[in-house]
């Protein structure tokens, strides 16, 4: 077992004009048995930084230790990675005994009846030893996920490394499966890299959530870290369900003007000091409806259980409230809104980058 170290790992596809910059000098630090979510949107490196830690692609430049280990250089079979991936990669003509082996019996020089034994454990384990004789086509997705992921574990590796693994199955299995796995992940204590596209899942698993776009690394940290004090827009703007609403201000020392009625006067300028504007960032969960606030027009309110989200119309610009479920505001009522300053994200125009994040503790 061991933690896993990416030094300005780097990856480029193709030459010259067409080169694509997969990955871009990602530093990251994995500690041992932490279950790391990687998340962001299709086609920002994910995979390709998977594939880099399992040596399944070659980087471009950087390193990749695992503990004190350099494997740069090593080939993946050479390496003691388990991957599993989002179409399960099952051995169709070979029932689920074999599928959960096959590894074992490439990689070990154990008898056919201790490998059955480790099978065996392993399918208890994960609740389908009543399936050893099935073959993966006439199991269920998640009986087929549960599979793939017991050919994993049975190899014992020193890293688990995840990719999209739950999203073909549906909603409810996939909010089963998160809980077990992380269960599973923690019991066995190994290194885990989960790779999603899925903000709600790497906030719901992740002990610590790794965020990137466009190849580069944007932040490292807790679910509660990436959410309260994300380092630029496109972290705010991505982690957070639903999104955070943001807009242009015109900076006039410490009073904002925005949209429609939106003025605010900060308690403190010094974040804003020398702009004429700011990106300014408020999430639908810090709104309130009050009696004398900033005014804006209700459109659509959608009722969702104990949840209530109000999309309204603040000078031309949508903004969505969650807002108390007994407040019922109709069609084109004006309404009037505050938020607490602590809720106030500040966001460089030109750069993205957060003047000013939500203290820790506050709201
Ligand atoms: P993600 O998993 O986050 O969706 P990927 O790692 O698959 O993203 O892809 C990152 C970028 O690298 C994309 O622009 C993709 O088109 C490109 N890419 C991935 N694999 C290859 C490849 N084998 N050849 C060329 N480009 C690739
Ligand atoms: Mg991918």
């Amino acid at each position: 077992m061991s933690g896993i170290t990416l030094d300005t790992v780097r990856k480029e596809f193709g030459d010259g004009e067409g080169t694509v910059v997969a990955v871009e000098d990602v530093d990251l630090e994995i500690e041992d048995g932490e279950f790391l979510v990687l998340v962001g949107p299709s086609g920002c490196g994910k995979t390709t930084t998977l594939r880099c830690i399992a040596g399944l692609e070659d980087v471009t430049s950087g390193t990749i230790t695992f503990g004190d280990r350099d494997v740069t250089d090593r080939r993946a079979r050479d390496r003691d990675v388990a991957m599993v991936f989002q179409n399960y990669a099952l051995y169709p003509h070979m029932n689920v005994r074999k599928n959960i082996g096959f590894g074992l019996k490439l990689s070990t020089q154990q008898t056919a009846a201790e490998i059955d034994r480790q099978v065996e454990d392993v399918a208890e384990m994960l609740g389908i030893e009543d399936l050893l004789d099935q073959k993966p086509k006439e199991l269920s997705g998640g009986q087929q996920q549960r599979v793939a992921l017991g050919r994993a574990i049975v190899r014992d590796p020193e890293v688990f490394l995840m990719d999209e693994p739950l999203s073909n199955l549906d909603a409810k299995l996939r909010s089963q499966m998160r809980t077990e796995l992380q269960t599973l992940q923690h019991d066995l204590d190994v290194t885990t890299v989960y790779v999603t596209h899925d903000q709600t899942e790497a906030m719901a698993m992740g002990d610590r959530i790794a965020v990137m776009n466009e190849g580069t690394l944007q932040q490292v940290g807790s679910a509660e870290e990436v959410y309260r004090t994300p380092v630029n827009e496109f972290v705010a703007d991505f982690i957070g369900s639903p999104s955070i609403n943001v807009f242009d201000a015109t900076v006039d020392g410490a009073r904002l003007d925005g949209p429609g009625a939106f003025t605010y006067h900060l308690s403190d300028a010094s974040p804003v000091e020398g702009l004429d504007t700011v990106r300014v960032g408020i999430r639908p969960e810090d709104i309130t409806l009050v009696d004398d606030g900033i005014e804006m027009t209700a459109n659509v309110l959608e009722p969702m259980g104990n949840e209530n989200f109000l999309y309204a119309t603040l000078g031309g610009r949508e903004v969505t409230a969650r807002i108390d479920p007994t407040k019922r505001p109709g069609t084109d009522e004006t309404v009037s809104f505050s938020f607490p300053e602590s809720a106030l994200y500040l966001f460089d125009p030109d750069t993205g980058e957060s003047l000013k994040t939500k203290r820790e503790g506050d709201v």
